[in-house]
């Protein structure tokens, strides 16, 4: 992990937020490689729940929204962890993260806590010049509430009717007591999160096992290695009495498994409760039939940052391999699929100092770089390649001299380090091929 965290920072996917004030906990800065990766990742999961599907529609709420939209949901009340301190060493934890209280883990104290406190984890701040209790808002701890408290908006107003979707990727906000573990655990993060309203005609269980198949296959799709996925199914203690079902997706972090996304059966618990509080009618009303029927909700709920940090980790691979000289060499590689990848194709100069090759090169870019994620460089090749495998590069084009007499230009694989001599008026019909 702390390479993988070097790398991250080194190659500009990920810094620390605030770093020359030093830092602030729990809050990360994506550099102009994680921009991309991160973005990738969201497009990914856009393109196949929402673009791919003529049921789901597109949402983007506020993150500020009406103080009873926290009431209604019951996160003012009951959204909170339990946190407990050592009196000795001063450090915090989540009581549940906790597996034995009579000793402290970090200083080895004995019956040195303080007794367990609710911490409501929702972020607070103001609305307006005055700060008074008439002025207090919250920063939104998930995105889904947006999408519940305009569900008769959407049905409305794009012609839908149960089954049908309503996607949204945004930020959410959670105080957290203890974060940690890189961008596992933040205070600042973005879900992509699918709500998905079905009758109550008895296919309901159906359509939850076969987004939970989607999503198997998304991450599958993606190249996560399945051995490192689970989907753990919730015992019916551990979910929300509500519930009627839930798997959590997890992954196995280097420091254990941890959860990715829940997938859950929510019955009609959220449009009931914004019903209740607000006295408006959210029911959808079935023209056919005459009748008005509050549908059932499948929601799939996924951490992008979570994600992305996934993909990273996934991707990194310290390989061995021995040169034909037989010399034992060591590199540093991110598997990236290909649509995952910030930079797809990087093409490079044999030499700075040749103004023919520099210009052949740039003009190769620059006819690749509508349809792929290019980058140009110059310089030592040997070099320029290790610098590509680090951040995830599927295939580098090298202009050469041989290019100045025939065209052709140097090919190179991440994954098989192969290369290969290919007309360079060629590459945009073959990398569209192999990037797929
Ligand atoms: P955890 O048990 O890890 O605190 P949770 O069960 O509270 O997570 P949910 O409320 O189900 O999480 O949120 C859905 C998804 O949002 C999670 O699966 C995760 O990917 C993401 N998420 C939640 N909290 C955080 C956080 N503090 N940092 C980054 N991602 C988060």
């Amino acid at each position: 992990m702390e390479e993988i965290t070097a790398l991250a920072k080194r190659r500009g996917f990920i810094f620390q937020s605030s770093e020359i004030y030093g830092g602030i906990n729990g809050l990360w800065d994506y550099g102009p490689l994680g921009a991309v990766l991160k973005q990738n990742v969201k497009r990914a999961w856009w393109r196949d729940t929402v673009e791919l599907r003529d049921d789901v529609v597109a949402f983007d709420s506020s993150i500020i929204m009406h103080p009873l939209v926290w009431k209604a949901s019951g996160h003012l009340d009951a959204f909170h962890d339990v946190m407990i301190d050592c009196k000795v060493c001063k450090h915090r934890f989540r009581a549940d993260h906790l597996k034995d209280r009579s000793q402290c883990p970090d200083c080895g104290s004995k019956d040195s806590f303080t007794e367990p406190r609710n911490f409501n984890l929702m972020m607070r701040t103001s609305i307006g010049p005055m700060e008074d209790t008439s002025s207090v808002a919250y920063l939104r701890p998930e995105t889904a509430q947006g999408i519940f408290v305009n569900f008769k908006n959407i049905y409305q107003s794009a012609r839908k009717r149960p089954p049908f979707g309503v996607a949204q990727i945004g930020k959410s906000f959670r105080n957290e007591i203890t974060p940690g573990n890189f961008t596992f655990r933040v205070r600042e993060f973005e879900q992509a999160e699918l709500e998905y309203f079905v009758p109550d005609d008895g296919a309901d269980m159906e359509t939850f096992r076969a987004w939970v198949e989607r999503r198997k296959n998304w991450y599958a799709s993606y190249g996560i290695a399945s051995e490192r996925l689970r989907f753990y199914e919730l015992t019916d203690s551990e979910r929300p009495h509500y519930a009627k079902a839930g798997i959590d997706v997890e992954y196995l972090f280097p420091w254990g498994w941890g959860e990715l996304e829940s997938i859950a059966h929510r019955g009609t618990y959220d449009l009931d409760a914004h019903m209740a509080l607000s006295g408006k009618d959210l029911r959808f009303f079935d023209e056919a039939a005459k009748a008005h029927y509050t549908p059932l909700l499948i929601e799939s709920s996924a951490g992008m940052d979570r994600t992305a940090l996934t993909f990273l980790i996934d991707a990194y691979e310290r390989e061995r391999s021995v040169d034909p000289n037989g010399k034992e060499t060591e590199r540093t590689v991110l598997r990236f699929h290909p649509f995952i990848a910030p930079v797809q194709v990087a093409i490079f100069s044999l030499a700075r100092n040749k103004p023919e090759l520099v210009e052949r090169a740039t003009s190769i870019e620059a006819a690749l770089r509508p349809e792929f994620r290019t980058q140009y460089d110059e310089g030592n090749i040997g070099q320029l390649y290790r610098r590509q495998d680090e951040i995830g590069t599927p295939f580098c084009v090298t202009v050469d001299y041989e290019t100045m007499d025939d065209g052709s230009v140097t090919l190179r694989s991440r994954d098989s380090m192969q290369q290969e001599r290919v007309p360079g008026d060629q590459l945009n019909e073959l990398l569209r091929e192999r990037l797929r």
